[in-house]
């Protein structure tokens, strides 16, 4: 699902963001990726989905070679992945359906499946009852949830979320870490940033540790480990 091998990340200011990691993650696992500010995490997320390139090693997901494919085919492997932002980025001018809706319009769905599936992941996340309601009228939380429909609405193998409750409180994050859970018991793998410790620690998920670009700690049924 995901190889890493040998990975270095150096930006071209000179700044070296991971050096030499290697991990595998395999299908249907839930992962924790922790760590200080400043560590790598974000620059590994952005490897998976080819938002930036490794500067050497090897790394493949969902059986694309990231550092050697053509920029033509990076759609494809983009298709094979759902991503979650901290702050949700959904579309204001269009309605939570259509958010949902576009991700499979671009990948010309019929039109037929679209209202189908966007239907049914609007019921997993809780939401069909707000399918009209614009972003601007919901409440974090409802925005998360919207994103988290879009994430998985074509059917991803793997779940990439960037402190997806960053922006949330205590209660509702749990609200949305239920929704990732039922997300990967249905096969999905998820790879979540967060510094999140209580969820951490709660959901004895496996868990990776980066300081200051390397991989310190790698436990199944791990917990968050930081005191901030
Ligand atoms: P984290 O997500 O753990 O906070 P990042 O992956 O964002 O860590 O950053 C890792 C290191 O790479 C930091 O030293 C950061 O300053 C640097 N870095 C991140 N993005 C860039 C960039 N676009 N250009 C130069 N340096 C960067
Ligand atoms: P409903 O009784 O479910 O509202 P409608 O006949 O109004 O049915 O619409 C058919 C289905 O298509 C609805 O379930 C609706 O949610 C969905 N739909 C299609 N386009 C949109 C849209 N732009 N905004 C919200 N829902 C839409």
């Amino acid at each position: 699902m995901i190889q890493m091998t040998d990975v270095s990340k150096i930006y071209s200011n000179g700044s070296v963001a991971l050096s030499n990691i290697s991990v595998h993650i395999d299908k249907g696992e839930f992962v924790f990726i922790v760590g200080p500010s400043g560590a790598g995490k974000s620059t590994l997320i952005k490897l998976l989905f080819r938002e930036e390139l490794p500067t050497s090693g090897h790394l493949v997901v969902n059986g694309w070679n990231v550092g050697q494919m053509r920029p033509s085919e990076v759609p494809y492997l983009r298709r094979s992945l759902g991503i979650v932002f901290q702050d949700f980025r959904l579309l204001p001018n269009k309605t939570v359906y259509e958010n949902v809706a576009f991700a499979m319009e671009v990948i010309e769905a019929p039109r037929r499946e679209i209202q189908k599936r966007v239907h049914t992941v609007l019921d997993l996340v809780g939401l069909r009852s707000k399918a009209r309601a614009y972003p601007a009228h919901l409440s974090g939380g409802e925005q998360q949830r919207v994103a988290i429909a879009r994430a998985i609405v074509n059917k991803p193998l793997v779940v990439i979320a960037d402190e997806p409750t960053g922006n949330l409180d205590p209660d509702t994050s749990w609200e949305i870490m239920k929704i990732f859970d039922r997300i990967n018991k249905d096969g999905t793998t998820i790879v979540m940033v967060t510094h999140d410790q209580p969820m951490v620690d709660a959901m004895r998920k496996r868990v990776i540790a980066i300081e200051k670009g390397r991989i310190v700690r790698d436990q199944a049924r791990g917990v968050y480990g930081y005191e901030d």
